[in-house]
């Protein structure tokens, strides 16, 4: 077992300014990708302010721009490159200016990247981030990738929240100990390691204190929390356990989690999502592939008929729970045969929303060998037809909603119209309601009086 403990001790939730730090910069993080990425940044945030530096919004005035970056598509890696590629041409008015790349592009191209962009100052990986204040503080060329020298200290708990937020990511573990054939993400965050129990509970206190209502536990297969590493007590999994702890803390009315792994999706799992009062019922469940063939090519240990068992579960225990997957078309040696069967899985198990990628190979992969045999034009055929099935079984999950009275987590402005707020569903549905600023945060009951394939939209209960 590869997995291990990270040896962490809670660090200060106060911001204490180091009075040491040489010269205050102004620091804008652009970041790219997942979830993961997301709280990797609020992280970064958090501690370039403690070392005294300044957090901006305007990228054009940054004395440093740090792109944080993903590697799972060539998208993203290219929008990344493509970004640095235009900094460089600040870099060459302004010589004090820093470009810095971090994150899993970081960790997978490395030294390269010194070498595609002759003028990026720092590369640095995921493991690594807790360097970041310490390498802006020098003047040379730095290229910190790998497993640190020395474990950091919590840097899980390094937050700042910002004002009028009700959300927060809470990362439980890093690391994952599959080997899927298409990802470099063990190849780049490492083997899964865990955060004890203790810290996570404490942390999301902390958010609760601070006005977050709505927690998502992440972590690469958030569902394998604890591994071998800790104990299943009367059948529940050291993941339902944290669960259960995190489902009576005051203040925290909703809980969410990303990404379960179908492997993991134990029923201990399906039926906290019946007896625990705050877990939401919406699962995002990725299954990559409906073939069966395929899916022992991508090396991932479940079946079609798995997957079909696990939606029919949840379905049977929660009532409209919502299920969004993720799902890759053209996949070296993917056949009109593997796709019809990926369709049929489509069909019967109607997710309500999808995460379509297109194939496409990533350096230091196993697939990367094979040869990227589906054309663009028939990977694109096969997106079109999966988005057809989504938005179908998108609009019949939305209408299910019609008339009724929804608990919708206000979150902000929407974008049309200064008086038009947006929030969320228990089970993931995005509304839209005429309220005011100052709903943020609560709970409001919205009768639900339209649909899309995308959104629903309401009114405030008039008995709210
Ligand atoms: S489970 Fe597979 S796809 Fe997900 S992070 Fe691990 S290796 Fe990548």
């Amino acid at each position: 077992m590869l997995a291990a403990f990270l040896p962490l001790a809670l660090s200060t939730y106060r911001f204490k300014k180091d009075s040491s730090v040489k010269k205050s910069l102004k620091v804008f993080v652009k970041t790219y990708g997942c979830q993961m990425n997301e709280r990797d940044s609020e992280m970064i945030s958090s501690q370039l302010q403690r070392a005294g530096h300044e957090l901006i919004d305007n990228e054009k005035v940054a004395d440093v721009v740090i792109l944080n970056t993903c590697s799972v598509r060539e998208q993203a890696e290219i929008k990344a490159l493509g970004k640095a590629g235009y900094l460089v041409r600040r870099k060459r008015t302004n010589p004090n200016f820093k470009i810095g790349i971090v994150g899993c592009m970081a960790e997978n191209l490395g030294e390269k990247l010194f070498k595609l962009n002759g003028v990026i100052d720092f590369v640095i990986g995921p493991k690594r981030l807790h360097e970041l204040a310490n390498i802006l503080e020098g003047n040379r060329k730095n290229l910190s990738i790998g497993n640190p020298k020395r474990q950091p200290l919590s840097h899980d708990f390094d937050r700042k929240l910002e004002t009028n937020k009700c959300t927060a990511f809470l990362s439980i573990m890093h690391g994952c100990n599959m080997r899927c054939s298409y990802c470099v993400v063990p190849r780049t965050r490492g083997n899964e390691q865990y955060r004890p129990m203790e810290d996570i509970v404490e942390e999301a206190k902390f958010l609760a204190e601070n006005g977050i209502k709505e927690i998502t536990l992440l972590g690469q297969i958030v569902n394998n929390y604890g591994g071998r590493l800790m104990p299943v007590i009367n059948g529940k999994t050291p993941f339902v356990q944290l669960l259960e702890r995190l489902d009576i803390l005051p203040g925290i009315k909703r809980i969410r989690y990303m990404s379960p792994h179908p492997k993991n999706f134990s029923d201990d799992l399906i039926l906290a999502h019946k007896t625990l009062s705050k877990l939401c019922p919406s699962v995002h469940l990725p299954i990559q592939s409906g073939s069966n063939r395929i899916l022992v090519a991508m090396r991932r240990p479940y079946t079609a008929e798995r997957i079909l068992t696990i939606v029919k579960k949840l379905r049977r225990v929660v009532p409209n729970v919502g299920i969004s997957t993720d799902i890759i078309v053209g996949y070296p040696g993917e056949t009109e045969e593997d796709f019809a069967e990926t369709v049929s899985l489509f069909d019967t198990a109607k997710f309500n929303m999808a995460f379509i990628f297109k194939y496409s190979p990533r350096e230091g992969t196993r697939s990367a060998e094979l040869v990227d045999d589906v054309e663009e034009s028939e990977k694109e055929r096969r997106n079109q037809i999966l988005l057809q099935r989504v938005q179908e079984a998108s609009l019949y999950y939305h209408q299910r909603f019609l008339g009724k009275t929804e608990e919708v987590l206000v979150e902000g402005h929407a974008r049309r119209g200064t008086d038009t707020m947006f929030g969320w569903t228990p089970n993931h549905c995005k509304v839209l309601f005429k309220a005011s600023e100052n709903d943020i945060g609560k709970i409001l009951s919205i009768q639900i009086d339209g649909s899309t394939t995308t959104i629903l939209s309401g009114t405030i209960a008039e008995n709210a």
